[in-house]
Parts: structure tokens; C-alpha cells; sequence
């Protein structure tokens, strides 16, 4: 069986997230036999240079070696249990280890089985806490413009991108949206510290106005990753933890994307020195091996819950493989690679090989900017330097781009115009070197040739 036999195969059957089928019948889907480290292979030996960690889940690498014997191990011991009224070795193990890691005063862990259940938990807890402790009119959620927090229609409500929410707005609840702090709109000669501080007014007003019918803020602390590595300032979240205690307002922090070292922390909000009131963790829990996620919390949230008599004021959501077994062990192998790897320390070196190889395209006539948090990079392409003009998005530039790369053996997936860089941590230099230079090349050969006629189908996200 080669690619094409996979390929006709799948296409006979599957339908592919966020995908308009209908490209398929010129792009093709890439079937993927094995993958070893940051390198997956097809089935007629070509390789592929996962430069997206495989939609921003995996930590180190494809087919860890270590990984993959703490699963086996646990495959054999226990695979699963209903965690209602049971527990087990590797969620408790897992739930102290994230007590410990996480900003103080996070003494609660929820579990979830995706990054949306996460928001919906998180969403659903924030409201029935104000319920419980008597303000019952507080029902709605501010978010931020750009914001990205995942499919399910709670979760899609409070996002802001409209390619994917649009179509649903009969089923979305109408909440409060904040302008984005994003850095890249910063005026000539600010910094992205004045630009936080200054965007930040908008958010205060908002809060000022609406603070007695709002649970709480909800955002991706330091990147907005879904609407294209948007960037800013860890002041921004000091500051609105320091407002939402004044407003009596809860604050989620979305780390799904960011959290466990993307960003050079451990955690985004270690950079602003805050605790939120719920840090809601999915993508790279598992070191991208199964899917998991987690809310924790505060014990001031958790004691609003506990009561002998109301069952109605306990948490009742529940979803079939909360605190899988597997899964948790896949994330208890994954937090001691960072523990005895140095893991954040080598990332940091690694984030600087990055800024190196990056740098050069800061110069490119198309290039607007070139942005960097921790490991997640990002160039953003435009029309014209000068009047920041964008390219039209029919013409599909993203998607050459993904054709060139991928013929030349790297992963890349642009969001409109940014073309980013997140891979996983075990890359090495070389890899990092080869993996921006494939990229460079591929933006060329987007610019030079002519667009790929689109029709009206919007480009993949
Ligand atoms: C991916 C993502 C989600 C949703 O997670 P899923 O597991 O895809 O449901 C939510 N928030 C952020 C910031 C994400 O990047």
C-alpha cells in the first residue's frame, strides 16, 4: 500500500476537521505510517519535519521512547476506571504534581478529556460559584478580541474568530469582547510594554461598566495562538488580575496552547507573577499522546461547592473518561522529562537558535513582522510593508506555502498570512536551521508564483 492507495481510501470515508473537503481533490491527504522525534514519515519513506508538534500537542517528540514505556506499563496494570466515587495511582500522583508546578494557591484539579471541555468546565464552574455564594445575576463572560477557545458552543462563545464562529451565532450567547492587546498593531516606537498598558484601558472600562453581571475574564494569557500567534505583554495580565480582585470578577486563563513551556515558563502566568482563578490546561498535558485536560482551581471555588445538604450546589458534569488512566501516566512520564531533562532551560536555548534563524526575514520586502515567545515563533506576511495591506485572503498564500514546505519535508500550517514556528522540543539546532530555511524558501516561491485559485472556499485556518 503506498501513499495514494491510503489516500484514496481515507477519502472514500473520513471527513477531515477543519477542512473543506473539496481541496482534497487537489491537495492531497498525507498518510503518515510511523513517526520517531520531530520527524514523521509517509509510507513511501518521505519525511516530514513536525514543525506544528502535530497541531501544538507534542512535547518531545513522536514515538518517545520513555513515554512509550510508561504507557506500556500501564496497559498492563490498569487502562481505565469510572473516577466517580473511584480514584487511582496515576491521577492522584498527576494531581499533586500539578499542585505543585502550577502558580499557588491552584489546589484543585478537574478533569477533562479536550481543551473545549476545559472552557465549558471552566465557563459552567465560574457561574455556578456566583450562584452559590448569592449573586445569581452575574451570567456573563468578557473575552478578548482574536480570542480562541476552542469548537463547543460554550466555548465557541467566547471566542472570536469568526471563520469558525459565524455560522453558529443563533446557538452562541452574546458576551463581552475586549480589544486585543496584540503587539503587532503598536504604534512606531512603543513598546509591546506601553502597547499592553494602553490597550489595557479598554478592558478596565468594560469591567468598570459590566463587573455586576460578569463571572469572569477569560483569555490566552501572552499568545492568542488560533488567530495567528497574536503576542503581548505579561503587564497586561498584572494588571487584570489586579482589576478583577477590585470588580470581584473570576479570571481564566486559557493556557491549553501555551501552557507547559511553550512560552519559557513552565506556565504563561508565571510571567506576570498571577494566580488565576482557573488555569485551564489540555494540548500539551499528555505530551500530545492522549487526549486529557484539566481545570484547576482555588479551594475558595472548590468550598462554594461542597455542602452536606444541596446535592445542586456539588459540580455535577461529568464526561465518560474523565482522569483516564493512560492518559494521566502519558503526563506523569512527560513531567518527569521536564524534571530531569532541564527541559526549560535547554528551550531556552533553543528559543534563541529560533530568534538567530529568524531573523534575517525581519528584512523581507513582504515580511510585517517577525515575533517570538519562548518556543512559538511567528513571521507575518503582508502586501505592502508601508500600508501594512494584507494579502487577499482568496488568493491563498497560506496554503502555497504549506505545499512548498511540505514538498521539501516540513510540517508547516499558516494561519492566513503568519506563518509560525512551534515545534517540539527535542528539535535540534540543525532541525531548527533546516526547518526556517525550508520556510523562507516556501514563502518565496508563494510570493513569485501566482496564487492558487481559491473559488469562494475560505483557505484552511
Ligand atoms: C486548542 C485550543 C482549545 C481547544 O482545545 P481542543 O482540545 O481542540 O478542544 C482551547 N483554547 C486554546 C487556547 C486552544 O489553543
Amino acid at each position: 500500500m503506498n501513499n495514494n492507495d491510503w489516500m484514496q481510501r481515507d477519502l472514500k470515508h473520513l471527513w477531515h476537521p477543519c477542512t473543506q473537503m473539496q481541496d482534497h481533490e487537489t491537495l492531497p491527504v498525507v498518510p503518515i505510517q510511523r513517526g520517531a522525534g520531530v520527524w514523521l514519515q509517509d509510507f513511501e519513506g518521505k519525511r516530514y519535519l513536525d514543525a506544528v508538534s502535530s497541531w501544538w500537542v507534542n512535547l518531545f517528540g513522536h514515538a518517545n521512547p520513555r513515554i512509550n514505556a510508561a504507557l506500556k506499563d500501564q496497559l498492563d496494570t490498569l487502562e481505565h476506571v469510572i473516577l466517580a466515587g473511584f480514584t487511582h495511582e496515576p491521577i492522584v500522583t498527576l494531581s499533586e504534581k500539578l499542585v505543585a508546578l502550577a502558580p499557588p494557591g491552584l489546589t484543585r484539579c478537574f478533569y477533562g478529556d479536550n481543551g473545549s471541555a476545559a472552557i465549558e468546565i471552566a465557563l459552567k464552574m465560574s457561574l455556578h460559584f456566583w450562584r452559590n455564594t448569592g449573586k445569581p445575576e452575574k451570567t456573563r463572560f468578557i473575552c478578548l478580541e482574536n480570542g480562541y477557545h476552542g469548537e463547543t458552543l460554550g466555548a465557541l462563545a467566547v471566542t472570536d474568530i469568526p471563520l469558525f464562529s459565524a455560522t453558529y451565532a443563533p446557538l452562541l450567547k452574546e458576551h463581552l469582547r475586549a480589544p486585543s492587546p496584540d503587539c503587532s498593531r503598536r504604534a512606531e516606537g512603543e513598546s509591546w510594554e506601553q502597547h499592553s498598558r494602553r490597550q489595557f484601558a479598554h478592558m478596565e472600562a468594560l469591567l468598570a461598566k459590566h463587573h455586576a453581571e460578569t463571572c469572569a475574564v477569560i483569555l490566552e494569557p501572552l499568545v492568542q495562538g488560533a488567530a495567528g500567534m497574536k503576542m503581548y505583554h505579561p503587564v497586561y495580565l498584572t494588571l487584570l488580575r489586579e482589576a478583577c480582585d477590585r470588580y470581584g470578577v473570576h479570571l481564566i486563563a486559557d493556557e491549553i496552547a501555551v501552557g507547559f513551556g511553550r512560552t519559557g515558563t513552565l506556565f504563561a502566568c508565571e510571567q506576570a507573577g498571577i494566580t488565576p482563578d482557573f488555569l485551564c490546561l489540555s494540548k500539551g498535558l499528555t505530551a500530545g499522546y492522549l487526549p486529557m485536560s484539566v481545570v484547576m482551581t482555588t479551594e475558595t471555588v472548590y468550598e462554594a461547592f461542597y455542602d452536606r445538604y444541596e446535592t445542586l450546589k456539588g459540580f455535577l458534569h461529568s464526561h465518560s473518561y474523565t482522569g483516564n488512566a493512560l492518559a494521566a501516566r502519558a503526563a506523569l512520564a512527560s513531567l518527569e522529562i521536564f524534571e530531569s531533562d532541564n527541559v526549560l532551560a535547554r528551550n531556552r536555548e533553543l528559543a534563541e537558535v529560533m530568534r538567530e534563524a529568524l531573523a534575517p526575514l525581519a528584512a523581507h520586502p513582504n515580511v510585517l513582522e517577525v515575533r517570538q515567545t519562548g518556543m512559538i515563533a511567528a513571521v507575518e506576511l503582508v502586501q505592502d510593508k508601508k500600508t501594512r495591506a494584507p494579502f487577499d485572503w482568496r488568493e491563498r498564500r497560506g496554503l502555497r506555502i504549506f505545499e512548498h514546505a511540505l514538498a521539501h519535508g516540513v510540517l508547516l500550517r499558516p494561519i492566513g498570512n503568519v506563518v509560525y514556528f512551534l515545534p517540539p522540543y527535542v528539535i535540534t539546532p540543525d532541525e531548527i536551521r533546516f526547518m526556517v530555511a525550508t520556510a523562507a524558501a516556501a514563502i518565496d516561491a508563494a510570493l513569485a508564483g501566482n496564487a492558487r485559485a481559491g473559488g469562494d472556499n475560505l483557505a484552511i485556518p
